[in-house]
């Protein structure tokens, strides 16, 4: 425990001689008349201490300093020394070089212009003064040092100024600044905090735009790798689907051959077949004998054209023998006819006569009357009118009808009638539209003949396609045409040829005759010659006749044998026709077989190929993707949009994120370090306020059953209390309540002066046991007191005494019968002195 060792006081106040008072434990009285100066050595004290001018009696700080009163000069400056105690090494840290001496020094020099502080001699500041006091629980300001009057203080105190004496006594002040160094640290957390969650929401807002551009280019790569996988597949697809087609082509292909070969044979042994059939055919055809028959048959063929020219030539010479009989007849007729009319012209029926006399209407006139054939050509005209020429042409049937009646009737003859309106007149034949355009021939009739075109159809009808010719000799090519010569000889269509001399008018053809005549016996000779040839033939045609059956026979017979052979040849070409047929088919599936052998071929050589094209397997079968192509093309062409959609893509995303996610993490470590860290504080501060609650209650407890056991032992009864005015509020005014015995409660306004005083002395020893102070200086706390309570008092020093240091200033005996020490303060001629006392 800290104590005062010794004072030295020099040019303070009233002390101006160097003055040194040592100090010792147990009660020391300090005792003296008024104005001796007691009240300065307090002052000295607190002095060293550091309290200011105002507190030590002063207006000013040189006011301190000794003035010199009126016989001596005043002092220049005023120096206080304080040895304090440091067997206890509390001053120690303080001291330089390890110094560890049992004493040390505290003083305070003072000039008309200076203050200044030192420890061991030494000038030091003021603050290191504040921290040396404190190290030893020494307060200047506490409740140790009560200064001359001012005992009462703490009754007359506000409540609250009173509850910080116990806050001051248990330290509250050392909480209050752990705890605002806490709130400080936690507004400094809480502020970092601010800002740090403001960046993490930031970058968690990058870290999440971040987060889509990876899971994007993630999704990205997985496509891009996909792709080349389903492209990879789809060879695989291929490749396979080239495999399989490789496979089937070859087994196909050696199939086929196989065929092939045993179809070669069977082709092989038909072609045998078929060259020996032929052969066997051949063989029959050669004795079939084709030639020989040949001959024959030209042969019957020769002597049947020779039969039926033979046949033409009788045929012929028939006809001519026909042509001069009927020449002879007709010579015969013309010449019986000319001698019955007895004149030559032309012979006009009496019918005919009788009818055109009538001079009826209608009746025109004979075709001869009407008709004026063109010069040169009247033979022929009456030759090709013929039986026609005195036909009567009349308008209608039925003028026909009524002259043949008119006839009928007059019995006039018969005549014929050619009525206009109703005659038929048959187009030209074919035949003489050729034959007109034979040299000789000079025209059909009808056009060498002038006529009223009235008649036009009387003459058509007359004359049809009758043809008028030079001679006879241009008509030899000529048949079925009926044609007249200029001389008036006629070609019937049937080929009859009539002609010959004709009498009267028609001179010219007479003159025109090589024969002078017509010589009938002459043309009976011809007769008979023409048959004697007849005959001739027909003999020769009886003769080959004879030939051809013999020559028939030979051929029949040889065709006979010639069938023969030829049914054999027959069963041989349908064994060679069934053969080809064969032979064909098997050539034709040949062929085929071939076709399709090539075929597979080119297959199996395409397969070889598209699988050289589709390069080696480069995978496991796992890793590649099942599908049709058609599935993994929809799949390419899908990711490929996908893709599209996806771009453009960050692909430094995946890196960036991760980067970005572990700095996130980091930061966001920090941050919630920071908030560990202010719930920490909040937590402490929470600790400190209950800790601080605590303490002062444990504390104001503590020192309110000292403050009570040393009231009643000063009132000698009756009970006190410190209370809180808010029980639960350590902040509220602390309350001195008194029982004062046989009075009851009091207000500690209405206790007199003494007691007053005893109250404040109860509550300021009481807080001792809790200040720990090293002593107390008490400058006449007893003024107010009676004896008795003097005696009380300083009994219950004594015992204080006991433990610490007590200087006690009294007037009051029976306080310092009881110190242990007594000092005595004197003043002569304005300065003070102090002499120790003896007390017994
Ligand atoms: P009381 O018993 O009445 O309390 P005391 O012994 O305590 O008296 P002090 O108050 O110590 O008396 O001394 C007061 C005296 O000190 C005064 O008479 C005053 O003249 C003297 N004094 C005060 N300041 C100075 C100074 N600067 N120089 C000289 N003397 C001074
Ligand atoms: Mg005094």
């Amino acid at each position: 425990m800290t104590k005062i060792n010794k004072l030295v006081m020099k040019g303070f106040k009233s002390f101006q001689k160097k003055t040194v008072l040592p100090f010792f434990d147990g009660l020391t009285a300090v005792v003296g008349e008024n104005g001796a100066g007691k009240s300065n050595l307090f002052d000295a004290i607190t002095f060293v201490m550091g309290r200011r001018s105002s507190q030590l009696r002063a207006d000013r700080l040189e006011q301190l300093i000794f003035n010199g009163g009126d016989k001596r000069g005043p002092s220049d400056s005023a120096e206080v020394i304080l040895h304090l105690d440091n067997s206890d090494n509390v001053f120690d840290p303080f001291l330089e070089n390890g110094e560890a001496p049992l004493e040390v020094r505290l003083s305070r020099r003072i000039t008309h212009s200076s203050s200044t502080y030192y420890f061991m001699g030494k000038a030091c500041p003021r603050k290191m003064i504040d921290d040396i006091l404190e190290a030893a629980k020494i307060d200047p300001d506490g409740q140790q040092l009560i200064a001359q009057g001012s005992v009462t203080d703490v009754i007359k105190r506000s409540p609250i100024k009173r509850r910080e004496i116990i806050d001051e006594i248990c330290g509250i002040s050392a909480y209050d600044k752990r705890r605002e160094k806490a709130i400080a640290e936690l507004k400094q957390v809480k502020s970092r905090l601010n800002t740090h969650r403001v960046v993490l929401a930031e970058r968690r807002r990058r870290l999440l735009s971040l987060d889509k551009e990876r899971a994007d280019a993630l999704q990205f790569q997985r496509l891009t790798a996909e792709q080349g996988r389903l492209e990879e597949s789809i060879h695989h697809q291929k490749r396979n689907v080239a495999m399989e087609k490789l496979g089937r082509a070859q087994e196909k292909r050696s199939e086929i051959a196989e065929s092939v070969s045993q179809l070669e044979s069977t082709v092989k042994n038909l072609d045998l077949e078929v060259e020996n059939t032929e052969w066997a055919i051949e063989g029959m055809e050669e004795k079939m004998g084709g030639e020989a028959e040949i001959s024959l048959v030209k042969e019957v063929e020769q002597i049947r054209s020779q039969i039926t020219n033979r046949q033409g030539e009788i045929n012929f010479k028939r006809q001519q023998v026909r042509n001069l009989e009927e020449m002879i007849k007709e010579v015969a007729r013309i010449k019986a006819e000319e001698a019955a009319r007895g004149r030559t012209g032309t012979k006009r029926n009496r019918a005919v006569e009788a009818l055109l006399k009538r001079k009826r209407g209608g009746v025109y006139g004979t075709v001869e009357a009407l008709g004026r054939p063109h010069s040169g050509y009247e033979v022929a005209f009456d030759v090709a009118a013929g039986g026609h020429i005195n036909d009567l042409i009349v308008d209608s049937r039925e003028t026909a009808i009524e002259c043949i009646n008119y006839l009928k009737q007059n019995r006039l003859g018969r005549a014929r009638l050619l009525p206009l309106r109703q005659l038929l007149t048959p187009r030209k034949s074919l035949a003489s539209a050729d034959a007109v355009k034979l040299p000789g021939v000079i025209g059909y009739a009808i056009d060498l003949v002038d006529f009223d075109a009235k008649y036009k159809r009387a003459f058509e009808y007359v004359l049809y396609d009758t043809i008028i010719a030079e001679s006879l000799e241009a008509l030899q090519n000529i048949e079925g045409v009926r044609a007249v010569t200029v001389d008036g000889d006629l070609q019937s269509k049937g080929g009859a040829i009539t002609g010959g001399w004709r009498p009267g008018k028609k001179q010219k053809v007479a003159d025109t005759k090589k024969d002078g005549g017509f010589d009938t016996a002459e043309k009976r000779r011809k007769i008979s010659k023409l048959n004697k040839e007849i005959r001739q033939l027909e003999d020769e045609v009886h003769k080959l006749g004879a030939k051809l059956e013999t020559k028939g026979a030979e051929l029949a017979k040889k065709k006979e044998e010639t069938s023969l052979i030829k049914g054999q040849a027959t069963g041989k070409n349908e064994q060679l026709h069934t053969a080809r047929e064969k032979r064909r088919k098997a050539y034709r599936e040949l062929e085929n077989l071939r076709r399709s052998l090539s075929r597979y071929e080119r297959e199996e050589a395409q397969a070889k190929t598209e699988l050289e094209s589709l390069g080696k397997e480069g995978h496991d079968p796992s890793y590649y993707i099942e599908g049709t192509l058609s599935v993994l093309s929809q799949r390419i062409e899908k990711n490929r949009k996908q893709l599209r959609l996806l771009e453009p893509v960050n692909m430094r995303a995946i890196d960036e994120y991760e980067q970005y996610k572990k700095d996130f993490d980091l930061f966001r470590d920090r941050v919630h370090a920071l908030e560990r860290e202010k719930r920490e504080i909040e937590l402490m501060i929470g600790q400190i306020e209950k800790r601080k609650r605590e303490h002062f209650s444990n504390t104001l407890q503590a020192i309110t059953v000292q403050f009570n056991r040393i009231f009643s032992e000063l009132f000698q009864g009756g009970s006190a209390s410190l209370e809180l005015k808010e029980p639960a509020d350590i902040s509220s005014g602390l309350l001195i309540k008194a029982n004062l015995p046989d009075k009851g409660p009091h207000l500690l306004d209405s206790l007199s002066g003494g007691e007053k005083s005893l109250v404040a002395i109860a509550f300021i020893l009481a807080l001792q046991d809790y200040q720990k102070a090293p002593f107390f200086i008490l400058d006449e706390i007893d003024a107010a007191l009676d004896v008795l309570n003097a005696s009380r008092l300083s009994n219950i020093l004594q015992t204080y005494a006991k433990r610490i240091q007590v200087i006690i200033v009294s007037h009051n005996e029976e306080t310092i019968r009881q110190a242990n020490r007594a000092y005595g303060v004197t003043m002569s001629d304005g300065v003070s002195q102090v002499l120790a006392l003896n007390l017994n």
